[in-house]
């Protein structure tokens, strides 16, 4: 992290970092200082980018495995930078670690008896969400048909099921059109089948209280049980989740066969009723305890300390699979040492008397290829600063390289997903501070909320736009190196990721030294 002030600014190839168009000289004579980011942004270079990026995507890493020995060097890889660059933590006492307490689920067996007739495990039952041990004996099961709750359609009209558990069945319905009832049209929905239609009538029993979802579905059932059994046998631990206060609603997959014998009418009727039948439910869980860690570093607004610009990026990857080391150099090491040298020309701004006006906090978070458990810990479980109090989250996943589906030459781009989904302000400040210093392409390819590959669900940003706290995701798209083995530090392009990272810092600039907030106009959809 040493740098030479001398050396500043020669190499570069493109508009971010180059002299500001704003005219210094007219400054004096506003009350206000207007201070020019660009010398801050000119000490983000490739160099230093490229020589932590060899470091933080080195085999000794061992591709950063959430909760596993590789990311725990990650974190203090980190941790070591900040200190390095004396930016502080907002946790105090030289901790830059949040806690992320996780689990990663064993695969569960269970013990069921359906008026006194035992059922085998995996043949006709498999147990896909328990937490501790269950012991269960029940006459009241309440049968709700098709198990949908939907605006203009719900299985759970006039009967009471908080704290019951609940037996549903595959499918949405049609009417006599042979349109779906919840669609009105030949269009499927989330509730029709797959694997969605299971997480929908999941959520929608739990919405509604009961304690448990009892769930038939013959061909799912057929594409898990042997998948599951599989795991069992094995003694593989299932995925990681995060370790939640509540215990999880029980639930069980079933196949029609034991279907048919907890309710003898099941295909049939889909009216809901309550059942006489008795069923005897045990369920041992086993899940592992796992410790993991976002790393949280901070620098504090000289006028709005309560006002927090949150810039973030993942620290993990995907680990070693089947002796690989997956690097993950692009995915996601250019934007964790992106932050750090963003994090630097905001403390040699700080130094120089300038430090940014609001609050910045930068943000490492762990779990991201588990399904963004750090980023949501840090949201719905112990965000560090308020949500109502975050003016917006910048999140870089992944601006090292280039998109092989772009035309050659056209490499000074980036792909922008989120900015005008919330706040139309920030959209516009991102453009103008884009054509101000950097000039980079701004494209907007995979921001429209059709876009089949969802990339404005995919990344930790989501977890802060769900809140309506305003983003914008940088990315560079995908390549063959994706998720390979081959995503290393070689490939990366440090001219790219050194002008991207300056656009990242241009733009908190703005954002925590205007003299309003910008403003929420839209909300997450
Ligand atoms: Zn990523």
């Amino acid at each position: 992290m040493k740098k030479n002030l001398m050396l500043l600014g020669i190499s570069v190839l493109f508009g971010c970092g180059t002299s500001s168009k704003s005219n210094q000289s007219s400054s004096q004579l506003n009350e206000e200082k207007i201070v020019d980011p660009v010398e801050y942004a000119n000490t983000i270079t490739s160099d230093e980018l490229k020589e932590m990026l060899y470091v933080y995507a080195s085999d000794e890493f061992e591709g950063r495995n959430t909760g596993e020995n590789g990311q725990k060097l990650a974190v203090e890889y980190l941790k070591k930078q900040y200190k390095a660059i004396d930016v502080a933590t907002p946790l105090g006492n030289d901790d830059y670690f949040q806690e992320v307490p996780l689990e990663k689920q064993g695969v569960a067996e269970a013990k069921i008896s359906v008026n006194g007739t035992p059922f085998s495990s995996f043949e006709d039952h498999i147990v896909l969400r328990s937490s501790g041990k269950t012991n269960l004996s029940v006459d009241d099961i309440v049968y709700v048909g098709y198990g949908i709750h939907a605006d203009n359609y719900s299985d759970y009209n006039g009967i009471d099921v908080k704290g019951k558990i609940v037996l549903a069945k595959a499918g949405e319905p049609k009417d006599e059109a042979g349109n779906y009832v919840t669609s009105g049209s030949q269009e499927n929905t989330k509730w029709s089948y797959g694997r969605q239609s299971l997480s929908s009538k999941r959520d929608a029993a739990r919405d509604q209280g009961a304690k448990g979802l009892i769930f038939m579905d013959n061909n799912l059932f057929q594409r898990y049980a042997p998948y599951y059994q599989r795991q069992a046998a094995a003694g593989v631990s299932g995925r990681l989740s995060l370790k939640s206060n509540e215990p999880e609603m029980m639930m069980l997959m079933i196949n029609a066969n034991m279907g048919k014998a907890i309710y003898s009418k099941i295909e049939e009727d889909s009216k809901p009723t309550v059942l006489n039948t008795k069923m005897d439910i045990s369920v041992e869980n086993t899940a592992e305890q796992v410790m993991s860690e976002n790393v949280v570093a901070f620098i504090e607004g000289s006028e709005h300390p309560n006002e927090i610009i949150v810039i973030s990026a993942h620290l993990d990857h995907e680990g070693v699979k089947n002796g690989e080391i997956y690097n993950g150099a692009d995915d996601d090491g250019s934007g964790t040492v992106a932050i750090v040298e963003i994090a630097e020309a905001f403390k040699m701004a700080e130094k120089a008397g300038n430090g940014p006006k609001r609050s910045i906090l930068f943000l490492h978070v762990t779990g991201e290829e588990k399904g963004l458990l750090g980023s949501r810990h840090y949201t719905d479980n112990d965000p560090v600063f308020p949500l109502e109090n975050t003016v917006a989250n910048l999140n870089i996943d992944m601006i090292g390289r280039t998109d092989p589906k772009r035309k050659e030459g056209e490499r000074n781009y980036v792909y922008l997903i989120g900015s005008d989904k919330l706040s139309t302000e920030l959209h516009e400040i991102s453009e103008e501070v884009n054509s101000k210093y950097c000039n980079v392409e701004l494209d907007y390819t995979y921001n429209d909320k059709n876009d089949p590959n969802r990339f404005y669900y995919r990344s930790d940003h989501y977890n802060f736009a769900k809140n309506n706290v305003p983003v914008i995701f940088y990315f560079n798209g995908t390549h063959d190196d994706y998720h390979r083995p081959s995503d290393t530090a070689d490939k990366i392009e440090y001219d790219l990721l050194e002008n991207r990272a300056r656009l990242v810092f241009h733009t908190a600039w703005e954002l925590a030294n205007r003299s309003d907030r910008i403003t929420v106009d839209k909300t997450f959809e």
